[in-house]
């Protein structure tokens, strides 16, 4: 069966990264119709919105997008694309699990954690102003409903594939009106999952266990900024940001990429790791239930990793991105 899907390429080495995850899902076997649509600098460098409608309604259309990674400025210029992506088709719950990848030297063994973050709320709201000309706020939006939803998202997950626990991760001990309300709503829908093992952390406590304990972590499931921070922390013990994906879930479409960025100094180099890019339309070949083009895809992988001939630059090698791709597609069977 052919399934449709939008790819946006994206900035910096979005384009590059997307041209060798393409490759090897299409030498998988999965047949993907692919639609080109933008968002992020070209359309922003047009004069169009940074996300424009059409890439909103053409995702809407097709329901599976992957997307490489767009560059947002820092501290001016326009809103995130990708955070525009994510409320405009309430990509509310934003997936990215960590595991122990074969062939990845790291000092964190046998990790299995999945991250739930919470994607629409929070400071993410991108409503800040000045005060006065020396005070500036941002609004913390934390709602019983969108706590609700991503608090379920991550037991359904925990019951569907026989997770053992679920914790959420707070601030409610400094933020006892708005992380109060996200672990009281946590604590609620705890005990309808009875089987489901529930705990809660304090963020700080959660970032110094995660690194010191992480084998006592299943399910983790946090407010928006939190779980931005903590699924960095959580990539780099997987191996680094080269190598960790991601998916955003909403009630009708999902949207995977990889949790690093546009990595703008590697633009046009050829040298960034797709590893993480390609563990995303892995993600995205299982949800559309491509299982045998996703175990190819994984088992090459992991047979690349494991033998280490060729590596890219962050796991010491200097094996260039398609040059990678390449080899995977050479270890398909
Ligand atoms: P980044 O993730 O782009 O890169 C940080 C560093 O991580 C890079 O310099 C590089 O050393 C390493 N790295 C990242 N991806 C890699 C890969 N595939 N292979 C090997 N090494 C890799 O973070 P940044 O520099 O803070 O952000 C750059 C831009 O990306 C910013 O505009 C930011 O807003 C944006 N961003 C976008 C997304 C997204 O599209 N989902 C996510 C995070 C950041």
């Amino acid at each position: 069966m052919s399934h449709k899907a939008v790819i946006i390429r994206g900035d910096g080495t979005g384009p590059e990264l997307c041209e060798a995850v393409l490759k090897v899902i299409d030498a998988s076997g999965a047949k993907i119709a692919w639609s080109d649509a933008e968002a992020g600098e070209k359309p922003l460098q047009r004069g169009e919105p940074v996300v424009p409608d059409k890439t909103i309604e053409i995702i809407k259309k097709t329901k599976i997008a992957l997307k490489g990674p767009m560059t947002t400025p820092v501290g001016k210029g326009s809103v995130s694309a990708n955070v525009t992506l994510r409320k405009k088709l309430d990509l509310f719950a934003c997936v990215r699990p960590i595991w122990t990848l074969p062939g990845v030297e790291t000092p964190f063994k046998d990790l299995n954690i999945v991250i739930f973050r919470e994607n629409t709320e929070d400071l993410y709201a991108q409503i800040e102003y000045m005060a006065t000309a020396d005070v500036a706020l941002a609004l913390k939006v934390i709602s019983k409903s969108g706590s609700r939803r991503i608090i379920e998202a991550a037991f359904e997950y925990a019951r569907a594939n026989g997770r053992k626990k679920v914790a959420a991760v707070h601030k409610a001990n400094i933020m006892k009106i708005s992380d109060g309300l996200f672990l009281q709503t946590a604590r609620e829908i705890a005990e309808k999952y009875p089987e489901i093992e529930f705990g809660d952390y304090i963020v700080d406590n959660f970032c110094m266990q995660l690194v010191t304990r992480w084998k006592q972590f299943d399910v983790v499931v946090m407010p928006n900024l939190y779980g931005d921070i903590a699924s960095d922390l959580a990539a780099g013990m997987m191996g680094g940001l080269g190598v960790a994906p991601g998916a955003n879930f909403g009630r009708d479409c999902a949207v995977f990429e990889a949790v690093h960025g546009s990595a703008p100094k590697y633009a046009g180099l050829n040298r960034v790791n797709p590893t993480a890019l390609l563990l995303s339309g892995v993600l995205m070949l299982r949800h559309l239930k491509e299982t045998q083009a996703a175990d190819r895809i994984e088992q090459a992988l992991y047979r690349v990793l494991r033998e280490g001939q060729a590596r890219t630059y962050d796991l010491g090698g200097t094996t260039g991105t398609q040059e990678f791709a390449q080899a995977i597609i050479a270890k398909m069977s």
